[in-house]
């Protein structure tokens, strides 16, 4: 079983009708990279940065601890691309009441709605422009991606774009050095989805958040046990958000992923290959099993039967029926 599981992880991510498959992992901790690169991940797909900032008494992690922070994580991929998310915090990630206590984000009536991620970063300019700087002098260092969470709508892409020129300038005038990045938007918000049009133009790249997108697609708190068998991944609004944003992006040669739950959870690998997409991000642990399913998937029986499932009252009946016939199942 150890040499099988080993044979694995060196094998390609390649379907039956030669497609090739990235799956990369998700990590919380530059530390983490270890066990992405042991499960034979070809990248990060999401590194959590926000992770860095929490659980800390009472100080934030300054410009060049951050910037030691991406520099371990990107150096630990031997050159395999790193993407990593700027902070995103608020909701069901808060920082230590400690260390905000200066910062505004207190009295939120619906934190999920609220002073979160990316708008958290754009009302506080001067810690955004911090995280961005140690991100360009990080990327010196390997192939990096920065992925803004939370993204809504074009203005907050603008500003974001701006904010990076400005942490361009100031290692400019300091002469730091720094490196090429590729910027990119979580799409995890359905406004984003349904505005993807006008988002990519914008953006080198973009990955889907299913667990926020869900959420507020569905309005229901991911993290409220009451509501939790309302959230529903296979409700058809959702997977329309997810089939447009990867087609949108497909059809102008953007690049697209997707890197909440769904991606390293087997019961959905079909479906997403289905849909054209080719990049998943996941935990570590998932890589494995969800290997074994794109080895043994046709994407072009798969997609014939896309829209079966997706105009099905049902939709999992439906890809359980239609998907079938694989040796998967
Ligand atoms: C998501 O929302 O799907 C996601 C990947 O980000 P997080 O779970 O950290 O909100
Ligand atoms: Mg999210």
């Amino acid at each position: 079983e150890r040499a099988r599981l080993d044979r694995l992880r060196h094998t390609p991510a390649v379907t039956l009708d030669g497609e090739r498959v990235d799956l990369l992992a998700n990590i919380e901790l530059p530390d983490d990279s270890a066990a992405a690169v042991a499960a034979g991940a070809v990248g990060v797909g999401l590194f959590r940065s926000e992770f860095l900032f929490m659980n800390r008494e009472g100080s934030l992690p300054g410009e060049d601890e951050q910037y030691e922070a991406y520099r371990a994580a990107i150096e630990a991929m031997n050159g395999l691309p790193v993407t990593i998310r700027t902070i995103d915090i608020g909701a069901d990630k808060p920082l230590d009441r400690m260390s905000v206590s200066e910062l505004r984000h207190e009295h939120q009536l619906n934190p999920a709605m609220g002073l979160r991620a990316i708008r958290w970063s754009l009302a506080e300019p001067s810690m955004f422009r911090q995280q961005l700087r140690a991100l360009l002098r990080a990327a010196v260092h390997g192939k990096l991606r920065i992925l803004f969470p939370m993204i809504a709508s074009l203005s907050e892409v603008r500003a974001t774009v701006d904010a990076l020129a400005r942490a361009r300038a100031q290692l400019d005038e300091s002469g730091r050095a720094y490196g090429p990045v590729e910027i990119g938007a979580m799409i995890e918000v359905p406004a984003a989805a349904l505005a993807i049009d006008a988002l990519l133009p914008h953006l080198d790249f973009v990955s889907i958040g299913t667990n926020d997108l869900i959420q507020y697609t569905l309005a229901i708190d991911r993290a409220d046990e009451a509501v939790a068998h309302l959230y529903d991944p296979w409700h058809p609004a959702v997977l329309q958000l997810i089939h447009r944003t990867i087609e949108r992006a497909h059809a102008i040669g953007k690049h697209v992923a997707v890197c909440g739950e769904m991606a390293g959870d087997p019961a959905f690998t079909d479906l997403l290959l289905a849909m054209g997409l080719r990049s998943f991000s996941m935990h570590p642990s998932r890589v494995a099993a969800i290997k074994q399913r794109v080895l043994r998937a046709d994407t072009r029986r798969l997609a014939a039967q896309l829209s079966r499932v997706l105009h099905a009252e049902q939709p999992a009946v439906a890809a359980a029926a239609a998907f079938g016939g694989s040796p998967a199942h």
